[in-house]
């Protein structure tokens, strides 16, 4: 597959450059449709009246690096929610929200770790599409540069960003997509020019008019915006306090100005760049309207009224025997990929030191891997969709004790109880086809007290087994099962 990447020659790189130390900050130069964005511009002052201020709702499809995603890697799996969280946070200003269309497809594959020639692009785009979504591909580093839109025979197949540049909640996902709403550079027609910042510009790059200070021609030079200030530079920039560029810059007429660092579509380093000017939004909005109207939803696929994890068990400050594992449970978080737990010995969980990766159908999970004897801290994170920005449950406590002495946890089987956790409506269901009778079942609330108590003389049958748990709140217990040859305890959770 051939492509062609639209490439971008930057003469040099600031000697500040918090990107890597050869990366060139972005590849893309123009829109796929940059004559109507032209167009539009001349339009401009009577579209502000059109537009509507609805929210649109873009579906956005991540394709990541495995080594980049993994736990310890760049790109943490709660690093990419907080990435997603900043972006919207971004767009908030434009009326544009961002949602998963569905979880990160993992690039296995070490090849796609670094994109070295277009070939290589080529190939990851042509194994992993979207054509539902906006295709986010984000890999260690492709071509040298922090991120680019891949145009190829007039159509956007997506953006590629390098995690060389990434910085959480940084600017660098927001200016490319502002490339592929339509946005050019605040200092188009300046890409790839070589220039003494300290002499007065020229009039003009090949066909693209430099934009005066005085706002004159506004509307014809640059980037065809007339609230973004004139911007000239082409490398990466720290701003001042005031989001200015460090030094002024001299326009055609010999009119000193500065740059606006704040602007994403500029080239000023990270935190500066944080907004969008009105009519850089209204371009937007009309461009997604115009060459995505399927892609954008006028609305959330599904929407969420709570995203904050709620926890049940083990409840708060409780002691969990551990003979039987200790039993995690929560409520269902809608849109939610996967669940992770992660348990601390430290109230502020500065220290994990187990974490549960648990599939989205579950709402409960068993582990045995911890220690007698400890306080515990956890919280549970929900890995979301739709929603980004506040997926972690508050922290709760438990301590694990040392079984009773009357346990026989060598013969501990787990098989006597079918369902735990226990719904309310279900009731507790048993297994006692191995057991020896007579035996007697005991259920034991989480301060020791007898909250339940039945003597079997004879094998029943497991269709007589089920017990009505609906009058004992919800939480942690244990089960006691005592025949003349042993006891056995089980933990078992009461679900509300
Ligand atoms: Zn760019």
């Amino acid at each position: 597959m051939q492509l062609r990447v639209l490439f971008l020659l930057l003469a040099f790189l600031l000697s500040n450059n918090t990107y890597g130390q050869s990366l060139k900050p972005c590849n893309t130069v123009n829109s796929v449709h940059n004559e109507w964005v032209t167009r539009f511009q001349q339009r401009l002052p009577i579209e502000s009246f059109l537009r509507s201020s609805l929210t649109l709702y873009f579906p956005i499809k991540i394709f990541i690096s495995g080594k980049l995603h993994s736990q310890s890697g760049t790109i943490s799996p709660e690093k990419l929610m907080d990435e997603i969280c900043h972006l919207n946070k971004l767009f908030k200003q434009a009326n544009i929200s961002f949602y998963l269309e569905s979880q990160p497809t993992i690039l296995s594959s070490s090849t796609y770790e670094g994109i070295e020639t277009e070939f290589e692009l080529g190939q990851l785009l042509q194994s992993y599409k979207s054509t539902n979504a906006i295709p986010v591909y984000i890999v260690e580093n492709a071509l040298d540069a922090c991120g680019f839109n891949v145009i190829h025979q007039g159509i956007n197949k997506g953006i590629v960003i390098s995690s060389e540049c990434y910085k959480v909640k940084g600017a660098l996902l927001a200016h490319e997509i502002g490339h592929f709403l339509g946005l050019p550079h605040t200092f188009q027609g300046w890409e790839g020019i070589s220039f003494d910042y300290t002499l007065k510009a020229p009039e003009h790059w090949e066909n693209v008019k430099v934009e005066r200070a005085d706002g004159s021609n506004c509307r014809n030079a640059g980037d065809g915006f007339c609230d973004t200030a004139p911007d000239y530079l082409n490398l990466r920039w720290s701003c001042s306090d005031s989001s200015k560029s460090p030094i002024p810059l001299v326009d055609p007429m010999g009119k000193s100005f500065y740059s606006d660092g704040s602007l994403i579509m500029g080239y000023s380093l990270d935190p500066c760049p944080n907004r969008f000017s009105k009519e850089q939004v209204m371009t937007m909005r009309a461009y997604a309207d115009e060459f995505f109207p399927t892609l954008f939803k006028g609305d959330l696929p599904l929407k969420i009224s709570q995203t904050l994890p709620i926890v049940n068990m083990p409840m708060e400050n409780s002691q969990v025997n551990l003979s039987n594992g200790v039993t995690f449970s929560w409520e269902k978080v809608p849109g939610t990929y996967k669940y992770i737990i992660e348990v601390s010995p430290m109230p502020n969980m500065a220290l994990i030191t187990s974490r549960y990766e648990i599939s989205p159908d579950s709402l409960s999970y068993m582990t045995k891997q911890l220690i007698t004897g400890r306080k515990y801290f956890w919280r549970l994170k929900s890995l979301n969709l739709y929603s980004f920005c506040s997926t972690v449950s508050k922290i709760c406590s438990f301590s694990t004790v040392l079984a009773t002495p009357s346990v026989d946890l060598s013969t501990s089987n787990n098989s006597i109880i079918i369902n735990n956790p226990i719904s309310i409506s279900e009731g507790l269901s048993l297994n006692f086809s191995s057991e020896k009778f007579p035996l007697q079942l005991i259920l034991l609330n989480n301060s020791g007290q007898i909250i339940f108590q039945k003597n079997y003389t004879q094998y029943v049958g497991q269709t007589n087994l089920s017990i009505s748990v609906s009058a004992f709140p919800p939480g942690q217990y244990t089960l006691s099962v005592r025949s003349a040859q042993k006891t056995q305890s089980h933990s078992v959770v009461i679900m509300p």
